[in-house]
């Protein structure tokens, strides 16, 4: 069974893309919703996270996610270190389920893959390429908030066009190619190369 990343930048339609690899009958693990349930869950990390942030990371068993977003967001190490502290009990989990699953391929989705460095564990990563300014757009829209926030949320993430050269295969959902018929093809492709046959 082979195991594929699929990435992107905020907003470039990475869980658009995932629902409809799931409408195609592949399972997705998405690892960012994935990540806030276990930070309020593992217990080890909670201690870590509050070892780093301070008790006010919690309220009640609850990650103080204010609190937590109005450190991060100002400052590029806090960032990273939380990263460094999610990032290892999240590829675990990811694992773990993927080796529960019974399909031709599974599907990891992430917007950190390659800084997390879990791409070693997978065999072949699919990036989601949307230009910024349409990245934004749809961020500011599904979120309702301001521009400027976006643009602190991106300034986190690495170069987009860097990122997708790293990438096994580019889908663009750049509103100028059809979305859906890419996807369809990179699955029978997938599915090919899944059984052994690319
Ligand atoms: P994030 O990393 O911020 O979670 P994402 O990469 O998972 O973002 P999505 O949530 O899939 O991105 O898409 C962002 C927004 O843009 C959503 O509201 C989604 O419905 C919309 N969107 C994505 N692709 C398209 C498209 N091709 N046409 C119209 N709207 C789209």
């Amino acid at each position: 069974m082979l195991k594929i990343g699929l990435t992107g930048g905020i907003g470039s339609g990475k869980t658009t893309v995932a629902r409809i690899f799931e409408l195609l009958g592949i399972p997705v693990y998405y690892a960012d919703a994935a990540a806030k349930t276990i930070m309020n869950e593992d217990e080890s990390l909670k201690v870590l996270i509050k070892k780093h942030f301070g008790e006010a990371a919690y309220t009640g068993g609850v990650l103080n996610r204010v609190y937590i977003s109005s450190i991060v967001f100002q400052n590029k190490e806090k960032l990273a270190l939380l990263n460094s502290l999610v990032h290892p009990a999240t590829i675990r989990a990811a694992e773990k389920w993927m080796q529960l699953q019974d399909a031709a391929y599974v599907i990891k989705e992430a917007a950190l893959i390659f800084e997390s460095g879990s791409q070693e564990g997978l065999d072949l990563v699919i990036g989601v390429y949307a230009p910024r300014q349409l990245r934004m757009l749809r961020t500011i829209r599904r979120d309702n908030i301001s521009r400027d926030e976006v643009i602190k949320r991106m300034s986190s993430q690495v170069n987009e066009e860097l990122k997708m050269k790293l990438c096994d295969f580019v889908l663009y959902n750049d509103e100028q190619k059809l979305l859906i018929p890419q996807v369809i093809a990179l699955h029978e492709r997938l599915l090919v190369l899944s059984s052994g046959k690319g």
